[in-house]
Order: C-alpha cells, then sequence, then structure tokens
C-alpha cells in the first residue's frame, strides 16, 4: 500500500500549520475550523460540537462495519523554546505532545481513504479535543459520541520518543496508568514555634503524612502489582517562628490495575482520616477519579498488529512493551466499546525530545507509518466486497 507523495508533501504542511497556532483544551476552535474545511474539502461528512469543539468525520462506502480512528487535536500551556520557522504564535501554548501530528496523520488517513474507496463500511474520525487533563473523550462520549454515531470498534494511536521512526508498539492489555489526582488539607492550631505543645503542628502531620503514604505502594499492594502515589506539591507556613494553621499537599495516583487503583484510593483516604490525628491534626482529602487505564482489547490489538505486520513488517511491530505510567483519555473510548492503541515511532537519525518539552516538534517522517497503519486497519477490517 502506497501513500500518495503530494498527499504526504500536503500532510506535512498541515501539521505545521497546526503547528504554529496551538490551542489549548477546549478552546481549539482554529484547530476545529481548520480539520472541518479539509473534510468537507476531501467530500467527507462533519458533525461538530460533539464536547465542545471536537469533530467527527463521516465516510460511508458501501456495507459492512464501522470503525471510529481517533486523534486529540489540543496543545499545552507551554512556551516554545524552539526556532523552527513553523514555530507555536501564540504566547504560551504548543503543540509539546505532537497532537498535531496525530490530527495531521487522521486528515491524511481521511484524504486517502476518500481518494482509494478500497473498503466497504462506515469509517468515523474523531478529532477529539482537549486530552491533557481536561478529558475532552469523555466530554465527547457525554455527548453522545457513541449512540449518534454506534461503532464496532475504536483506534487511537500517539507518538512515541525512543521508538525510531517506521516502527509501532502495541500491547495486549494496558499501554497507559490510570490517573488520579488528590487535594489534602492539614488543619492544625497555629501557635508560637518555640511553644510546639501549645498547638498542633500541620507540618510535622504532613511530613509524617508523606512518608507513610509510600507503605501503601511498599507494604500493601502486591509486589507483584505496580502502583505510584507521588505528592507533587506541599504548602505551608510563612516564616521560622510560626507553626502554621494549615498544610496543603497535592499529588497524584497511577495504575495499570482498576482493583489497584481503587484500593489505592482507599488506602489513602483512611490513612488521610486517620494518620494526621496521632498530631493533634484533622486530615481532609479531596479524590479526583480522572483517566482509566488504557488497556487494549486482545481483538481490537490483534487487529492493530495484523495491519501494521502487513504494511511495516512483522519485526517493526513490537508488542509487549512496558507500558507508561503517563496517562491517555482514550480509555474512556476504549471502556465503551471494543478498541485500541499503539505508540507511533518519531525518533529519527536523532531521537525525538521527550513529550512535553518545550522543545519537542513532531518528526514529520513519522506521518507516512501513522496514515499506513491506519489505512491498512481499514482494509483489513473492512474488507471490500467484490460485487
Ligand atoms: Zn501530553
Ligand atoms: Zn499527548
Amino acid at each position: 500500500m502506497l501513500v500518495n507523495e503530494a498527499l504526504l508533501g500536503e500532510v506535512k504542511e498541515w501539521r505545521k500549520q497546526i503547528h504554529s497556532q496551538p490551542e489549548l483544551g477546549f478552546k481549539e476552535f482554529k484547530t476545529s475550523s481548520f480539520i472541518i474545511e479539509k473534510l468537507q474539502s476531501f467530500g467527507i461528512e462533519v458533525h461538530q460540537g460533539l464536547g465542545g469543539t471536537g469533530v467527527v468525520g463521516t465516510l460511508k462506502n458501501g456495507t459492512g462495519p464501522t470503525i471510529g480512528i481517533r486523534a486529540d487535536i489540543d496543545a499545552l500551556p507551554i512556551k516554545e523554546l524552539s526556532d523552527v520557522a513553523h514555530k507555536s504564535t501564540h504566547e504560551n501554548c504548543m503543540h509539546a505532545c505532537g497532537h498535531d501530528g496525530h490530527t495531521s496523520i487522521l486528515l491524511g488517513t481521511a484524504k486517502h481513504l476518500s481518494d482509494n474507496k478500497n473498503f466497504s463500511g462506515t469509517i468515523h474520525f474523531i478529532f477529539q479535543p482537549a486530552e491533557e487533563v481536561l478529558g475532552g473523550a469523555k466530554a465527547m462520549i457525554d455527548d453522545g459520541l457513541f449512540d449518534k454515531f454506534p461503532m464496532d470498534a475504536v483506534y487511537g494511536l500517539h507518538n512515541w520518543p525512543g521508538l525510531p521512526v517506521g516502527e509501532i508498539a502495541v500491547n495486549n492489555g494496558p499501554m497507559m496508568a490510570s490517573f488520579d489526582t488528590f487535594e489534602i488539607t492539614l488543619t492544625g492550631k497555629g501557635t508560637h514555634a518555640a511553644m510546639p505543645h501549645l498547638g498542633a503542628d500541620p507540618i510535622a502531620a504532613g511530613a509524617a503524612l508523606i512518608t507513610n503514604i509510600q507503605s501503601i505502594i511498599s507494604r500493601r499492594v502486591s509486589p507483584l502489582q505496580a502502583g505510584v502515589i507521588s505528592v507533587t506539591q506541599m504548602n505551608s507556613g510563612d516564616t521560622t517562628n510560626v507553626i502554621p494553621e494549615y498544610a496543603f499537599l497535592k499529588g497524584t495516583v497511577r495504575s495499570f490495575d482498576m482493583d489497584v487503583r481503587q484500593s489505592m484510593q482507599d488506602m489513602l483516604v483512611e490513612m488521610v482520616a486517620t494518620l494526621p490525628s496521632l498530631y493533634g491534626v484533622k486530615g481532609e482529602i479531596d479524590y479526583h477519579v480522572r483517566y482509566p487505564v488504557t488497556t487494549n482489547n486482545s481483538q481490537a490489538y490483534l487487529d492493530i498488529k495484523d495491519a501494521a505486520s502487513k504494511v511495516l513488517g512483522a519485526d517493526k511491530v513490537k508488542t509487549n512493551v512496558e507500558p507508561s505510567m503517563a496517562s491517555e483519555d482514550f480509555s474512556f473510548m476504549s471502556q465503551k466499546v471494543k478498541g485500541a492503541y499503539f505508540w507511533l515511532g518519531v525518533d529519527g537519525s536523532t531521537p525525538s525530545k521527550p513529550l512535553h518539552n518545550a522543545s519537542y516538534d513532531f518528526n514529520d517522517e513519522a506521518i507516512e507509518t501513522g496514515i499506513k497503519v491506519w489505512v491498512s486497519l481499514i482494509e483489513t477490517l473492512l474488507p471490500k466486497t467484490s460485487s
């Protein structure tokens, strides 16, 4: 399967254009308009307004299954440091996670499939807003994504620094961890620092809490399971001779297993309610359940593996790779319908900058691989019926 050279050149230009005008989650107005304009120019039916700035393009050709392919379209609140010609023109906003690449690859796939209808069935091209922290996938689902566009399966990709261009990685099982956050308030009793016994010290209670939270992972979660609890913020006090009234902690919880995730939440809540009381301090926690584990359905995993092997060669399709403790809201979609998600290699002759780095720039050499895998997946799952 060949992707037209002229199309590849065009897609690279789209990618640079999207890169130069990055927009934050749920504010992807220009990006959304750009996508709509392109899809319409390919003769694809467009539905807008799902999850605010989300767009669904539908391409139907005969009878056959219905497949969804999703790209995330949002950028990050980071000031771009590189000096490329297509550098961000929006202050403190950049495509540091490569969603410009994902969007362009899906647009290129849509154009290719619209020009070469070598399939029988329906494809929904899902352009999803606000992947970074805000859960745009869930917003689209809440707006009726799967009710208005019922589909047999949904697939997604993310570019992956560390993996060479021309390769992909896909697991039969977890790819990305679940993601929750918490905020803890410790209420003590302020006093003179020289007379701690007259108050209740929320800093001492907080220090004990931070240390003991790690015992949840080391002593109470099975050593054969994986979990992370990181306290990432601690704020308290203003000076050297006063024990303050309050201490505030924030952090995140990650896991690859929904039961482990639940038990970590339960144990953290229990510990915050009880441990600070040993210091005369009251502990309260706001626990926010955010993204589920991104785990691949066994059949959908095979679909990706087989489709990619056909066009890239089996040796370029890595399986059983170590999953990442980062997270992905594609998990909301693959919880609803059969789904799989793969990593697309972006390391060229020089390795890619890491994701979320201020000098990150999506490697355009990976565009061809992305389009090839999507087209192969469609042609494999939606074979053209001979008439
Ligand atoms: Zn990201
Ligand atoms: Zn991302």
